[in-house]
Formats: C-alpha cells, structure tokens, sequence
C-alpha cells in the first residue's frame, strides 16, 4: 500500500457520517471526509421523534416567520407555530453540533465535507399508507386521534409524485432557511469548540442538489449571514470553505457560472447517473436495469460503474468550473468512488480526490495508483 501511496495522483477520502466510521476509515488510509451525509445524523434514537415534531409545523411557521418579518400582526396559532418549530429545532442544532465535534476529532487535521441536509423531509414522517390505514382503522372503530388526523394531513400535503425531483436538496433549504441556519451554527459552532480544546478541524460546507447558480448564492447569503454572528458570538474568526455537489445536469452545464460561487465541487453521481439516464435510482436495479445488463442491452450497471456519458458531463463540468476557477477543488463522492473502473475515468478527468465508504479505501488507494500510473504511460506512448 506504500508503494500505491507514492505512485498515485488522486486523493483518497470517505464517505462517513459518524465518529466511529470516521475512525475506522482513517485506519484504512482516508485523508478526508469527502461526504457526511447529516440526514442520517436526524434519524438516530429520540431524533426522529425531534424531527418529526419541528416538519409538522415547519410550513406554517416558515410563513409565519416571513409575515412577522414584513412587519404583519401575528395570530395566536401562527407564534405557536414558530415556537414549536424553533424549539424542536433548537434541540436538534445542540445534537449536530455534538455530532460534528465527534466527526472533527475523529478526522483531527483532515478536510470534514459536511453536506446540509438532502433528501425529501417525507422520508422522516411515517408512510402516507400505514398512516392512512391507521386513522381509517380507528375512525371504523369508534374515532382516530387527533395527532392522528393531523399527522396524515401533514403527509398527504408534503406528498409528491415524484420526491426525488421534488423539494429536496438545496431546495429545501431555499423553502425553510431555518434548516441552512441551524446545520450552518452547528458545524461552525462545533469547529470552534474543537479548536479551543486544541484540535484542528477543517471544516467545508456542501450545498446538494445545485442546478441553478442563483439557487448556490441565495444559499450562501443565508449561510454568511449566520456564520458571520456566529464569529460575532463566538468574537473569533472560523475558517470554512463552500462548495457544492454537481449531481443535476444542468449544473454540469453550467459549472463556469456556478464556480463563481463555489470552492469545491464534488460530484454526486449517483443522482447524476439517475437524472443523465432518467433512471429512477430507487426502482431502476430492482425492475428493468438489472434485465437491461444480463441482455447486455447496457454494458454495465450505471448505478455501479460510472457511464461513459456521465463522465463525459463531469469531463465538462471540470473544464467549466476550471475555466472559472484554476484551483477549484474537485472530487466525487457518489457510489462510484469506490469502484475502481469509475477511479481509472476520475483520473482521465483529473478529479483531485475520490471519496467512497471506509471499506473500499484499501481498494480505491490501489485502484488509483493503477489509473495513475496507466495514464501516465499512455501520455508518454
Ligand atoms: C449522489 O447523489 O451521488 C450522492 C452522493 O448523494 P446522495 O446519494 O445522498 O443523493
Ligand atoms: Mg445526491
């Protein structure tokens, strides 16, 4: 493993979203975090029921917020809304913030890519079936509770045709800014803590989901914002870089524009695999994908190795947020990472680091001191 060290080019970082997976991939020879997915850090124990709690009332007190915010009187309902909310959310800021003390200690030294949060917030309410079931249930059997009833209406409101194109990502944090306030006080506030015990955490924000460069910067304003009293609180300076996944084509397309806004991109190929091929990345392996590969209809699983038309997007993202910006930061953090024919295309494209789950990081050590060291032979053919 040394002698792959000294030959490759490309980083090797983790995917991990814990202090223990950190640890462990550390072991392994990770030199970063390249994906700490927080969502995961909301399901954990007492969290969810935390979580669930502050999504029920987060609508209403978003509008609320913005009402009182423009000057409008308030009605009784409406600041119960915003004090639930805010306090629901004031627990789960003090339990990230443990959280990513945790992570930078475990990765003292090393970068720390914190993504905010990403996926469609129905994914932490119970199904819309079995909650419909239950209220009809109880309603033939003599009448349902009302948490019950508004606790299905609140599912059947946030419900989506489609939630993987829906208000996910970076969406989210546009719609209900409170969710880009706290995760951004937690890290920062956790970077601060951490040094003062006499660590060195490096901490970097990833905003998911970027297809729109004005959807980047309206996010890093609300971030700014609040790390600025952060420091203003804290009376010290933090140091944090702020950057973006590219995993929606568009944002591929336009990566010049969204480099202007961004230290770093990493790509999410996994949501790029979905949406360049517009497969479904929740359905597609379980229906017609895995057909598609027996009857080689397809040479591989997208999902598992990266595509040649994917890497040719990132190829142009690369040279677009290059264009931009000479030293833009540049790797991959989805399944891909891992996988060491999509770690020979990453080298083609020049990424600078791969990032995959603490078990593959022998494997992608390897893997990239072999693409290193295949591609600089085919230059000097
Ligand atoms: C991705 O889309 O490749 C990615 C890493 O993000 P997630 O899998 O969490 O959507
Ligand atoms: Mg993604």
């Amino acid at each position: 493993m040394p002698w792959a060290d000294e030959l490759r080019r490309m980083q090797v970082w983790t995917n991990a979203d814990k202090p223990e997976e950190a640890a462990q991939a550390r072991r392994y020879g990770a030199q970063g975090i390249g994906l700490c997915r927080t969502e995961h850090m909301f399901r954990e124990g007492e969290r969810l029921e935390i979580v669930r709690g502050a999504i029920l009332v987060a609508n209403e007190a978003t509008r609320a917020k913005a009402k009182a915010a423009s000057g409008e009187q308030l009605s009784a309902d409406e600041q119960d809304a915003i004090t639930t909310f805010d306090a629901a959310m004031a627990k789960l800021e003090v339990l990230q913030q443990g959280d990513f003390e945790g992570i930078f200690e475990a990765m003292d030294g090393l970068p720390v890519v914190v993504r905010l949060i990403d996926p469609p917030l129905h994914e932490f309410l119970p199904n819309l079936e079995e909650q419909l079931v239950k209220v009809t249930r109880a309603e033939s059997a003599g009448g349902a509770s009302e948490e019950d009833k508004e606790l299905l209406a609140t599912i059947k409101s946030m419900h989506e045709q489609n939630p993987m194109l829906g208000l996910r990502g970076c969406r989210l944090g546009l719609m209900i800014p409170d969710f880009v306030k706290i995760q951004t006080r937690a890290i920062l506030n956790a970077q601060i803590a951490v040094t003062q015990r006499g660590g060195n955490p490096i901490a970097k924000i990833m905003i998911p989901l970027v297809g729109h460069v004005n959807e980047l910067a309206r996010t890093r304003e609300l971030l700014e914002a609040e790390a600025k009293a952060v420091e203003q609180k804290a009376g010290v300076h933090v140091d944090y870089k702020f950057g973006t996944m590219i995993e929606v084509p568009r944002g591929a397309l336009t990566a010049d524009e969204i480099a202007h806004e961004a230290d770093f991109f990493s790509f999410g190929t996994n949501d790029l695999t979905q949406m360049t091929f517009g497969y479904s990345r929740d359905d597609a392996e379980g229906g017609f994908l895995l057909k598609y590969v027996e009857e080689k209809i397809l040479p591989v699983n997208p999902f598992q190795t990266l595509d040649d038309a994917v890497a040719g997007l990132m190829k142009v993202a690369v040279d677009r947020g290059r264009s931009t910006k000479p030293d833009l930061e540049l790797g991959i953090c989805g399944e891909h990472g891992g996988d060491p024919e999509s770690i020979f295309k990453c080298e083609r494209i020049g990424l600078d680091y791969v990032s995959c789950s603490p078990f593959r990081v022998p494997v992608a050590r390897l893997a990239a001191a072999q693409a290193a060291m295949t591609n600089a032979a085919e230059r000097d053919k």
